[in-house]
């Protein structure tokens, strides 16, 4: 892989290099002053980014080191968990929870569908649950799932709501506190344009409050919200070592976000996705899912019959040097995965467009060269 290789995969995506510069700072002592303004300052920015005046914790590891974090600290053995899941990471979602001892149902829907609210309110009635969780944008089929609705619906049903925001946070509009989300989960590769190696999780009161009244340890040493409440109050105090080159990144990868400012990012973000959904659409390439649950921060398309996913991606790669992810579980080598989120811009979707163009046609397809990057060009003028 070259260095100037473009990865448009749906994470990591992108580095800025004033954030991969921040990473070669000396390495200070994670109790020192100035190390806990760095985090104090770094945890501030991302209650900005989450929208919660909840507690907001950066740890070492990645998502689905989040994932466990968020569900070890309000699951305990025993307890009715209902995961809704359309998508490979909803389904790990529900393979933790099992892993924790709960007893798991799924709210199961199609690939590149979305849940309708109402069928998973008669779901929700059927049984006690504790604790439902779902996924924001699943990265297997790039649908944006209504996480404000099943928000307001486990506020009403008293159900704690865990949603992982792993490919959306920094990219889509996620209000955790308005929405009721009680925990919420992300990663630093996607969206935030952080290299990967951070999880960041972030506990409402409601969630607190779980952690504190259970009967048992959570499952997880390393992921207890105890053992770090006093590291966040005052993060002088040593409970594990932080990873601290990765907080420089993390600390300059927030800064980028709130200068863009929220709202202009997620608009970028929405001008990305649907120039590229136009251009997509005009090579005549199926797109998994319908634009009305589609996400700003990835999309999925079905190869046109006859391209082969190993040899496509190939010469995206040799060829144009821009990378693109196949699909995961029963898309495999059906489909591929473009990543538009970070700090992708103009360029980017149109030289990614461009090389699509290239590689499909090498493989045969038949299209009207040049009708992706125009669709996407008009879509950008208007
Ligand atoms: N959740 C979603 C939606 C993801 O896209 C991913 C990774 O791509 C994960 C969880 C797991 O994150 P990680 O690979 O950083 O462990």
């Amino acid at each position: 892989m070259s260095e100037r290789d473009l990865v448009m995969i749906p994470g990591p995506t992108n580095v800025d290099p004033k954030v991969l510069r921040s990473m070669a700072r000396p390495t200070l002592s994670h109790t020192s002053g100035t190390f806990a303004t760095i985090f104090r300052e770094t945890v501030a920015d991302l209650g900005r980014i989450f929208k919660t005046s909840g507690v907001v914790l950066p740890l070492a590891g990645t998502g689905t080191l989040g994932a466990e974090v968020a569900l070890s600290n309000v699951i305990e053995p025993g307890d009715n968990v209902l995961i809704v899941s359309g998508g490979y990471f909803g389904d790990r979602l529900a393979e933790i929870a099992i892993n924790l001892g709960a007893r798991v149902d799924k709210f199961e829907v199609p690939w590149g569908s979305a849940p309708v609210i109402d069928d998973v309110e008669r779901k929700l009635s059927s049984t006690a649950y504790k604790v439902m969780a779902a996924v924001h944008v699943d990265t297997s089929t790039g649908v944006a799932n209504p996480a404000k609705e099943l928000g307001a619906l486990a506020q009403e049903k008293n159900v704690l709501f865990v949603l992982d925001t792993v490919c959306s946070m920094g990219g889509m509009d996620v209000q955790v506190d308005e929405w009721g989300i009680n925990v919420c989960f992300t990663g630093s590769q996607k969206a935030l344009a952080v290299p990967p190696g951070l999880t960041i999780i972030s506990f409402d009161s409601k969630a607190q409050r779980a952690r504190e009244q259970r009967k048992t340890s959570p499952a997880s040493y390393y992921g207890d919200l105890k053992r770090w409440l006093p590291i966040l109050t005052q993060p002088t105090k040593y409970f594990a070592t932080p990873a601290v080159n990765m907080m420089y990144a993390l600390h300059e990868g927030c800064r980028m976000v709130l200068e863009e400012g929220l709202n202009e990012r997620f608009n970028r973000h929405a001008r990305m996705a649907s120039a590229f959904r136009a251009g997509a659409k005009a090579i005549g390439l199926r797109l998994l899912c319908d634009d009305s649950v589609a996400s700003n921060t990835l999309t999925v398309a079905y190869y046109p019959t006859g391209v082969r996913d190993a040899e496509f991606r190939k010469s995206m790669q040799e060829e144009f040097g821009i990378v693109v992810a196949g699909e995961l579980g029963p898309l495999r080598e059906k489909a591929f995965r473009v990543g538009h989120m970070g700090n992708v811009n103009r360029s980017d979707i149109l030289a990614t467009l461009g090389a699509i163009e290239g590689s499909l046609s090498k493989e045969g397809y038949e299209f009207q060269l040049g009708a992706g990057t125009s669709a996407a060009n008009t879509t950008l003028k208007g």
